[in-house]
């Protein structure tokens, strides 16, 4: 590829920042370094001051930090193409603008709000659905294309109030090659005379993307789909300034797992988490996320699935991007946190079950005995905050039993587990370990003539309050013969 490849991650700071918005950035991320010297650039573009909100940015920066996804220029890092935030830059939108109108692109508009309502009735009455701005009507308007010279100069040093359009040609065929959709094609009848300063002197998207994109020598535009009826706005606009168009993929839509596109209210009554902020707060591994996220329209086409980021940067090829939606399987993202809970050594994560365990005030004893309690439960929990509830019982006796496994809590049940009581009463603290335990329990079963379940059910049921769980015999002897002896008693007078 001639030249180094600059893409860009360009979000508004108008909300926290959305996981779908995220695998954008990670999709710009990976085909930035899967180009060996290729340039991830963070862009802000918050020119809509309406619609900002505080925080917004830092959100933004915190989750990409969080994912791993280094970032090589931005409002914080720095670069040769800044400033890297929108409302910075509003000088050069003016002086393009000022371009534009010079050469015949573009133009004021003078026509007040009333007087566009009235233009778009008369329409509507004479039966056109949906008016528009465009080459026919703006013969009829007030701008810098019917009113004389003289008239347009006095307007704009009385400070009367202006936008400016783009001239957007009657008929033309707007085509180009989508790295992902292949050949695209629109019609310019079909577009307004789209304003590219708006009255407040603030650029409107379309033209500060396609200025700053070509200033910061961006070379490939990838963005979600719902940016493609845009995407014809801009090619009109780099060839009315005369430039190279960045080559363009639109990325396929997220889907709710119920149909239709996953929107913030869809994945709420689906349990998914739509802001990357919760998953950081409801502590994904981040790893996880990102490996779900590059396979959410994405795949290295072989069965692989479980990849690192720098794994996946050496994959990841446009090309093998889908067209069509990708639904978001929450259970799929559950798999994945499995599996990078599971590799990571329990030094890494202890500190993190601690903080949990902090907030809700459990008391995880000691670092020993929290690390072996880990160990216990990590095979059976796909989230880290699962180590405190699976394995509760650790930490603190059952306060009351699981009403399902309670189905198995029979009539002799209370006799097998009062016998199996006193035998393990007789061991000393040190005998008091999985081995014997087991062979004290297959002590009791065989005396009763009773299948091993007889007995090893209720005695879960007495230690842990819980049907399932890790190792019964291990978990009772990290417990300690005190703790165990006084649960099977507490079960006993419960509900023997
Ligand atoms: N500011 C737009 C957004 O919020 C950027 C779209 C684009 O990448 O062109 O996503």
């Amino acid at each position: 590829m001639e030249g180094s490849v600059r893409v860009r991650f360009a979000p508004s700071p108008t909300g926290f920042l959305h996981v779908g918005g995220l695998r954008t950035a990670l999709y710009n991320y990976l085909f930035a370094k899967h180009h060996k010297d290729g340039k991830f650039i963070l862009r802000i573009e918050d020119t809509d001051q309406s619609r900002y909100v505080e925080g917004a940015e830092q959100d933004i920066i915190d989750s990409l930090n969080w994912c791993g996804m280094e970032v090589d220029e931005s409002p914080h890092h720095g670069g040769d193409y800044g400033p890297y935030r929108q409302s910075e830059r509003k000088e050069l939108y003016h002086e393009h603008v000022q371009k534009l109108i010079e050469s015949g692109h573009a133009y004021y508009a003078f026509d007040t709000p009333e007087e566009l309502d009235q233009m778009r009735e008369r329409l509507q009455k004479s039966g056109n659905p949906s008016p528009k701005y465009d080459a026919i009507t703006r013969q009829s308007m007030k701008n810098s294309l019917t009113l004389p010279a003289d008239e347009v100069e006095k307007k704009l040093e009385n400070g009367d109030e202006y936008v400016v359009r783009l001239k957007v040609p009657r008929r033309e065929s707007i085509r180009f090659e989508d790295m992902i959709r292949g050949h695209v094609s629109f019609e310019s009848k079909g577009l307004d005379d789209q304003v590219l300063l708006k009255s407040d002197g603030m650029p409107t998207y379309h033209l500060a993307n396609v200025v700053d994109d070509h200033e910061m020598k961006i070379t490939h535009v990838i963005r979600g789909e719902e940016w493609l009826s845009s995407a014809p706005k801009h090619i009109l606009l780099y060839n009315a300034f005369g430039w190279e168009a960045p080559q363009m993929a639109h990325l396929p839509l997220i889907m709710s797992p119920s149909g239709g596109k996953l929107s913030k209210r869809k994945a709420e009554q689906e349990g998914i988490p739509v802001n990357t902020k919760e998953y950081i707060k409801q502590d994904y591994e981040p790893e996880a996320l990102v490996n779900f996220l590059a396979y959410l329209g994405w795949s290295p086409g072989d069965d692989s699935e479980v990849h690192s980021l720098d794994e996946l940067c050496e994959l990841f090829t446009l090309d093998r991007v889908s067209k069509g939606g990708a639904v978001f399987n929450h259970k799929k993202l559950l798999w994945y946190n499995e599996q990078y809970l599971r590799e990571k050594p329990v030094e890494n994560i202890i500190g993190r079950v601690k903080k949990v365990a902090d907030e809700q005030g459990v008391d995880t004893k000691s670092d020993e005995y929290l690390k072996e309690a880990i160990n216990l439960v990590i095979e059976r929990v796909s989230k880290i905050d699962e180590i405190l509830t699976m394995g509760s019982f650790f930490f603190e006796d059952p306060e009351e039993y699981d009403e399902k496994a309670l189905k198995k809590w029979k009539d002799n049940s209370g006799e097998l587990v009062s016998d199996y009581k006193a035998a393990v009463e007789q061991l000393s603290d040190d005998e008091f370990e999985a081995k014997t335990l087991k062979s004290k329990l297959e002590d009791v079963i065989e005396k009763h003539d009773v299948g091993f379940g007889k007995l090893m059910m209720p005695l879960r049921i007495a230690v842990t309050g819980q049907g399932f769980g890790p190792d019964l015999f291990t978990s009772m002897e990290l417990l300690g013969k005190e703790v165990v002896v006084q649960r099977l008693e507490t079960a006993l007078d419960k509900l023997a």
